[in-house]
């Protein structure tokens, strides 16, 4: 199960957002069929969509988008995260790949996306008017991207920690936290967290080593006595396509083009958030109301 635990730290001087998203990362893999390396890129992206949800909105059902694009061979990658823990997400060459970085073994997520572009961030709440800032990419590799976000555009200061592991069968630990400093935080704490990530490594790793997300959680906010709240939320991949959506998406066609989808045998819609495919029989799109 995926899973988000929040709380507070350093006498309420430190706001803590971790989430563990393994299975979804995984889910989101055998979907799209991403490569090593577009995995790392769209996991990272999904987890940091869902933790960004819970900074940035209020209700349930507000959500938030990231859209994240670069000059590198993945061309852009998209995810979709819920306050109430429900994510979604596609990239647009899923089958890009890299070697892994000589320097330190690990997947290029940053050449992937590559730089001179943009990360942008849409808030979609409930009876407003959808609103994007975005910041241009500092290294692609996207946790250090959204804590820029976030201290440019909406003048939060935080630490992020992003990380997807990947071996031969698949995600063996995917999640991330972020730390957001809150006002009349000292900085003797802010040093103290500073120093706890520095020697951390990767968040993957202390997820693998310190016993799960709570372990790597604690890792972070070693001696900055970390108070989790009572209930973790539960974190889903779902997407929020239809039968009924695919249906409605073919209506704009005019009735050349039904007929000869019809005359083809039906017609296949893909969603390209989840890849999912549906086939409109001839008999469906015969029933077709057109908008034309
Ligand atoms: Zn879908």
């Amino acid at each position: 199960m995926s899973y988000l635990i929040s709380g507070m730290a350093a006498n309420n001087t430190l706001r803590v957002m971790a989430a563990d998203t393994t299975g979804i990362v995984e889910t989101a893999r055998v979907k799209h069929e991403t490569s090593a390396t577009a995995t790392a890129a769209l996991g990272r992206t999904l987890t940091g969509s869902l933790l960004l949800a819970q900074v940035l909105t209020k209700r349930d059902h507000d959500r938030v988008t990231l859209r994240v694009q670069g000059n590198g061979p993945i061309g852009w990658i998209v995810c979709e995260g819920s306050k109430d823990g429900i994510t979604r997400g596609y990239v647009k060459h899923p089958e890009a790949d890299l070697p892994a970085r000589e320097s330190d073994g690990k997947l290029d997520v940053g050449a992937l996306i590559g730089l001179n572009g943009d990360f942008a961030v849409t808030r979609l709440l409930e009876n407003t008017e959808p609103y994007t800032g975005s910041v241009e990419l500092v290294s692609a590799e996207i946790a250090e991207d959204m804590a820029t976000y976030l201290a440019h555009s909406e003048q939060i200061p935080s630490a992020v920690m992003l990380g997807v592991h990947v071996n031969a069968k698949g995600v063996t630990h995917a999640g991330g936290l972020i730390v957001q400093a809150m006002p009349g935080v000292s900085d003797a704490t802010l040093a103290k967290l500073e120093s706890n990530i520095k020697n951390m490594g990767t968040f993957t790793n202390a997820m693998r080593l310190e016993n799960g997300l709570l372990g790597a959680i604690n890792q972070a906010l070693f001696e900055l006595d970390f108070e989790a709240n009572p209930n973790a939320l539960e974190l889903l991949w779902q997407c929020r396509c239809s039968r009924d959506k695919a249906l409605q998406s073919l209506t704009f066609f005019g009735d050349v083009e039904r007929q000869e989808m019809i005359a083809n045998g039906g017609q296949e819609v893909v969603c390209h958030w989840c890849n999912e495919k549906y086939l409109i029989t001839p008999d469906e799109l015969s029933k077709l109301e057109l908008q034309a």
